[in-house]
């Protein structure tokens, strides 16, 4: 590609409402330009990238004997009212009229597609186990997109979709995807990307596992245990909490005066929060309020509250639905309440804590679970810390923060059962298949790879993803000799199958630089008149120290033997 016909305009100035360094240099480097809030136009050398990743996750996905298939952005209402979606899910399913007035929706995902096209196709057990994906756009009206490709409301996914006769047959293939899952994140330049042990949102089903990005920049709270290096999504995180056994002391009740919060709690007492039992109050969509007592210094974890009221929506509560159910606001305690109240493990055997009196102006001393508020719930609810005890080996975790790249989950008869596909099994009779779904960001990949590979002017593409493989860079295009080796190169290396962008505009180094350096092609060649005088051109590769001088008839034969070593690393 010649530079000069190349519709890629490179931007100097840091777009004013970005911070991502992929969203930066994704508009910055010419890669996309914005049509609306969240969404996209790609230029060419992002659609290259683009293309790279997905014949990638294609390889991959055929690997594990995948079937390629297309499904419609738009659908009927119909497909989702089998599944019961069209109601339950939010706003961010975008739902408009046809010209019939027909009710229609923009696919945020295609599990009621997947499973109509493949009850209509496939009847007997014989036809077992089978996967159907996709690459395709993807519309979800995000109240926050944001960040550009990285949370945007149109963008392109892989999803693929499993059908199995048996458990033990879907737990298997579950388990191939996975492995394919890192090869492609390993092939794509982010081996680094972990599997995560997750929460299945709306899609349901049981088990379930987000591919994360390690990084500063992730919108995901993740909880790593340092011991057994498991990795789990924060929102489905627990902790053990062990205490040194005490004697159950007598209640005392003490004045407390201006004293609602924890924080002026510690300050007047001296105690820390660990030693405190908390209450949050929350009214839910039934206009029922419930009561959660919970370690002073913990929060409570939304995600599993949620599935503690049964997906029920809530909200907290206000004062007045506090003190109907028998507590005073800043001063309540779980006793004596008139509504359900849970008790988080981090309090149900800790000794001897301060909550509150119910009572304004009055704390409690040596408030105990088990013996204050024995009809009290034990539940798992609150948020893990950083420093928590693992559950499962007793080491401590640490915080960290991810960004989902990938997302697998085990969805079982949900959805076909509730659409009414079915197989004949051995013995004639109608049996329910079991179905897994798997899905990649495909831009959102994308933009990760530059979070995890960049410098301080702009991208550093892995070989197997770059947009090109070589860029060929000419000082002084206006002598003779320049010019006739830069085309000459270009043209072998074009003739050769090589992927090159050759900046032919004859512009100075410096721009020239720093528009190849937001382009971030891994090797570039400079054809310039000090070395030419030699018989030279310099090599140079983006990211790193490594460049030296090559003698112009060599570097053909350079770059092939470059390219299949670089390459090496991105194998499957
Ligand atoms: P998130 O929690 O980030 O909103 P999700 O869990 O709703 O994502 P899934 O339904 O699991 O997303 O979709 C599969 C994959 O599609 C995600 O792992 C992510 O890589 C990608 N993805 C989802 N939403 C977006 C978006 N708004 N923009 C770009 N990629 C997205
Ligand atoms: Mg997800």
């Amino acid at each position: 590609m010649r530079q000069s016909k190349l519709v890629s305009r490179k931007h100097k100035e840091k777009p004013a409402d970005a911070t991502l360094a992929s969203h930066v240099y994704l508009l910055r480097g010419g890669y996309m330009r914005l049509v609306a809030n969240g969404i996209y136009s790609l230029l060419m050398p992002a659609k290259r990238i683009q293309h790279k990743i997905e014949t990638i996750i294609r390889e991959e996905m055929d690997k594990v004997d995948g079937q390629e298939v297309m499904m419609p952005v738009v659908l009927p209402r119909e497909l989702w009212d089998e599944s019961d979606r069209w109601d339950s899910v939010g706003p961010e399913l975008l739902r408009f009229k046809d010209r019939t007035g027909h009710d229609m929706l923009l696919a945020m995902t295609h599990e009621e597609a997947c499973t109509a096209l493949a009850r209509a196709d496939v009847t007997s057990y014989r036809d077992y186990p089978f996967m159907l994906y996709q690459i395709q756009t993807k519309y979800r009206d995000e109240a926050r997109s944001r960040g550009g490709l990285m949370r945007a409301r149109e963008f392109t996914m892989k999803d693929a979709y499993s059908f199995h006769t048996t458990k033990e047959d879907m737990d298997d293939y579950y388990l191939k995807v996975k492995d394919a899952y890192y090869r492609i994140f390993s092939r794509i330049g982010l081996p680094m990307v972990q599997a995560i042990c997750a929460d299945s949102g709306m899609m349901g089903g049981k088990e379930t596992h987000e591919f994360h990005l390690l990084s500063d920049v992730g919108e995901d709270k993740i909880v790593v245990c340092d011991g057994c290096h498991t990795y789990y999504n924060s929102e489905i995180a627990s902790a053990v909490y062990q205490y040194e056994p005490e004697d159950l002391l007598p209640l005392e009740k003490i004045a407390t005066p201006n004293t609602k919060t924890i924080e002026d709690l510690v300050k007047l007492t001296g105690v820390a929060p660990q030693k405190m039992a908390k209450m949050v109050f929350y009214t839910t969509e039934k206009n029922e309020t419930v009561a959660v007592i919970i370690r002073g210094d913990l929060e409570v974890n939304e995600t599993k509250l949620g599935k503690l009221l049964g997906g029920c929506l809530f909200n907290f509560a206000t004062d007045e639905e506090v003190y109907k159910v028998g507590a005073v606001p800043g001063y309540a305690s779980g006793i004596g309440l008139t509504c359900k109240v849970y008790a988080d493990k981090s309090v149900a055997n800790a000794y001897n804590l301060i909550c509150g009196a119910n009572e304004e102006g009055f704390h409690l001393k040596n408030f105990n679970v088990s013996r204050d508020t024995p009809k009290a719930e034990i539940v798992d609810i609150a948020t893990v810390q950083d420093g928590d005890i693992c559950p499962q080996c007793g080491a401590k975790m640490h915080l960290a923060r991810g960004i989902e790249v990938g997302h697998i989950f085990k969805l079982g008869d949900k959805y076909t059962k509730s659409m009414q596909m079915t197989y004949t099994d051995e013995n004639g009779e109608d049996k329910t298949p079991l179905m897994a779904c798997y899905g990649i960001g495909v831009g959102r990949s994308l933009a990760s790879v530059i979070e995890m590979h960049h410098d301080d002017y702009g991208p550093i593409w892995p070989l197997s993803i770059a947009p090109w493989q070589v860029q060929i860079n000419a000082m002084g295009l206006d002598k003779k000799a320049i010019k006739d080796t830069a085309e000459k190169l270009y043209a072998d290396l074009t003739n050769a199958g090589i992927e090159v962008l050759y900046d032919d505009r004859n512009l100075s180094a410096g721009v020239q630089f720093a528009e190849a350096d937001l382009t971030g092609i891994p090797l570039r060649l400079i054809v310039a008149p000090k070395a030419m005088a030699e018989g030279k051109i310099e090599y140079k590769v983006r990211g790193t120290d490594e460049r030296g001088f090559i003698a112009v008839a060599d570097v053909l034969t350079f770059v092939q033997n470059w390219i299949s070593k670089e390459m090496e690393k991105y194998k499957s």
